[in-house]
């Protein structure tokens, strides 16, 4: 740890994201650690989650939305199924917070999970660095000036840093003349779908393997319309990663499981 960030830890002691417990000081020592040792093991039991669909835990389930199927996604990492109204998700507070306050750690904290997802896959399918790209989806420049950051962002730059994988803006947010609110259903859905435009990415997609990040997973409409994007310009296959994927909570089994974390 450098001079200036031990005496930015003496000023502002770490905390964790999700309780807002000052972190130990092995942990705060670490800078890539967002979560105190009771939150990581409630987020390591939230991985641990069954899929109803496919039976295997949230963090080796590669399920997606029927929309991403559509649009020929290779598959959608994840790690936790996000229930939103159910009590027993005991990091719910961890997951708004990288919605709307902007935190380096907690970005290079998501990107080291995101990493250990994809490290797997990429070699499942004999993948190197130099064979992918990162690409993410843009907030709404509404969110954005709301918060004044893009999670999206801030995720990617510190997945591309730690894997080695070059980040590449693919993408921008179209500017809608009417509110999503003032539109039907069936409107909002078509909006959405051309919700992103493309920007000038060269030959930087091209024989690709895309990897779309983006935070919470809901429909996967924003995901399938990007990957369509991304397979317009040559792509060889895209992946999604993120932080969750939504669900009804009734449908997935919560299994207990005896779980031990060592840091
Ligand atoms: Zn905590
Ligand atoms: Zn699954």
């Amino acid at each position: 740890m450098g001079f200036i960030d031990l005496i930015e830890n003496l000023v502002f002691p770490p905390k964790c994201a999700n309780c807002g417990e000052l972190l130990n000081v092995e942990l705060a020592k670490k800078q890539t650690e967002a979560l105190c040792v009771a939150c990581r093991a409630q987020l390591e039991s939230e991985k641990a989650i069954e899929c109803q669909r496919c039976g295997l835990q949230m963090r080796f389930c590669r399920c997606m939305p029927k929309k991403m199927e559509k649009a020929q996604c290779t598959a959608l990492l994840k790690l936790v199924l996000y229930r939103p109204a159910d009590d027993k998700m005991k990091i719910k507070p961890f997951i708004y917070s990288i919605k709307h306050s902007y935190n380096k750690v907690s970005f290079k904290f998501v990107a080291e999970q995101m990493r250990e997802l994809l490290i797997p896959e990429m070699r499942a399918y004999s993948l190197a660095p130099k064979d992918c790209v990162i690409a993410y989806m843009p907030r709404s420049h509404k969110n954005k000036a709301q918060d004044g950051f893009d999670q999206s962002l801030g995720m990617a730059k510190e997945l591309s840093e730690i894997t080695g994988i070059e980040l590449v803006r693919c993408f921008k947010r179209k500017i809608f003349s009417k509110q999503q609110r003032d539109l039907n259903r069936f409107e909002r859905q078509l909006n959405m779908s051309s919700a992103y435009e493309l920007l000038d990415v060269d030959d930087k997609i091209k024989d690709k393997t895309a990897i779309l990040v983006d935070d919470i997973v809901t429909t996967g409409s924003s995901m399938a319309a990007c990957a369509r994007l991304l397979y317009s310009e040559g792509a060889y296959s895209v992946f999604g990663v993120s932080i969750g994927i939504t669900e009804k909570s009734k449908k997935i089994k919560h299994k207990t499981i005896d779980l031990f974390v060592f840091l």
